[in-house]
């Protein structure tokens, strides 16, 4: 079997948005298709990089790489591209990431088998937490909480790192509304310095929160790792970081109790798997940071349904429209998503909604 042809393209979308220490942003990203030979076609998402007329360039860049090869040696492909990129990382991670979750796409095809078995199954359901992406005004959590929590979802992240007042209102509101038993996450975004960030986390400690998010730069690993002392409450990032190297230094200097990598950013699911290792190794959990639309939940998903310390999803609550697969990713009445039984990484793309919002 051989690789034939690589077909990345770019969307953007109408919604824009503010996130934590990030200006306002409309939401844009990146599909890439990989043909092959034998008539399957393996298809993957990535999240915006706020570039991605230039990912899709680099992406195109790769077929020196990617032309005749079998698809299968996803082991061997990714080292060649990591190679070319360096080490030093020239280029865009989600290049990488998008090339492999497309090549596992066609492995699953294939064999006819869903990404989390061929990776060693070892979830078919996981707790999906409700994430809602954008900064809510207090007054306004009810609307989006009381959705979430008739479905049937026992956790919930919101965003933070606007102000202390205004985010212990928020957390505050989100504990009334939730009660003790609900599961609550929160998610600053790089937003806080020092002074702040323990000033949220001791508020988070109080209310409980299952975890605090990027309290800080994520770039500052010395700053987190002192955080970390001084509270108990587990700290949580890692989604704007890649590759094992990056993720060991983040867990040898203990910046964090919970890594996030992405599988459409840290390298691709062959990459993460070994981060999610890693982590085991250090007695750490390793929750996917997923954000964006459906492609992106579910090649994390699938890398969730194969490793042992990973008990939640992040279930992005986004317009349906957004997602731009044919099917949402299905979440039961007691808050579980549930690892998709068809081949692949279990999605299929709605081309209409995908034609109607793509660029080039
Ligand atoms: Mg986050």
């Amino acid at each position: 079997m051989k690789i034939t042809e690589i077909l990345p393209s770019w969307f953007e979308y109408p919604l824009t948005i503010k996130i934590g220490a990030m200006p306002r942003f409309k939401i844009t990203g990146t599909i890439l298709r990989i043909k092959t030979d034998e008539g399957v076609t393996g298809i993957a998402g990535t999240h915006f990089v706020n570039a991605d007329k230039g990912l899709v360039a680099h992406i195109k860049g790769w077929e020196k790489i990617l032309l005749k090869k079998n698809p299968f040696e996803t082991e061997k492909i990714w080292r060649d591209i990591y190679n070319t990129m360096n080490r030093i990382t020239f280029g865009i991670f989600q290049s990488i990431s998008v090339i492999d979750c497309a090549l596992w796409d066609i492995k699953g095809k294939v064999l006819g088998k869903p990404v989390y078995q061929l990776l060693g199954g070892y979830q078919n359901k996981v707790k999906a937490y409700a994430s809602f992406p954008w900064w809510v005004n207090p007054k306004a959590l009810s609307s989006y909480l009381e959705p979430a929590l008739e479905r049937g979802f026992k956790a919930v992240k919101v965003r933070i790192g606007k102000n202390i007042d205004w985010d212990q209102r928020v957390l505050q509101t989100v504990r009334d509304i939730g009660g003790d038993d609900l599961e609550i996450m929160a998610d600053v975004n790089s937003g806080y310095t020092f002074r702040q960030a323990l000033k949220i986390a001791r508020i988070a400690e109080k209310l409980d929160l299952r975890w605090l998010e990027e309290p800080l730069p994520s770039d500052d690993l010395v700053g987190l790792a002192e955080l970390r002392k001084r509270v108990d409450v587990d700290i949580a990032g890692g989604e704007n970081d890649a590759y094992t190297w990056r993720f060991r230094e983040i867990l040898e200097k203990g910046a964090y109790d919970i890594i996030q990598p992405d599988v459409t950013r840290s390298g691709g699911i062959t990459e993460v798997k070994k981060i999610a290792a890693i982590a085991e190794s250090y007695g750490k959990l390793c929750i996917n940071h997923i954000f964006g639309i459906g492609p992106i939940q579910y090649a994390n998903l699938q890398l969730i349904g194969a490793v042992s310390n990973c008990p939640y999803m992040e279930y992005g609550f986004f317009p349906d429209e957004f997602l731009m697969t044919t099917a949402p990713i299905e979440v039961d009445k007691e808050g579980f998503a549930h690892l998709p039984e068809k081949p692949g990484l279990g999605f299929e793309l709605d081309e209409e909604v995908f034609n109607k919002y793509k660029k080039d």
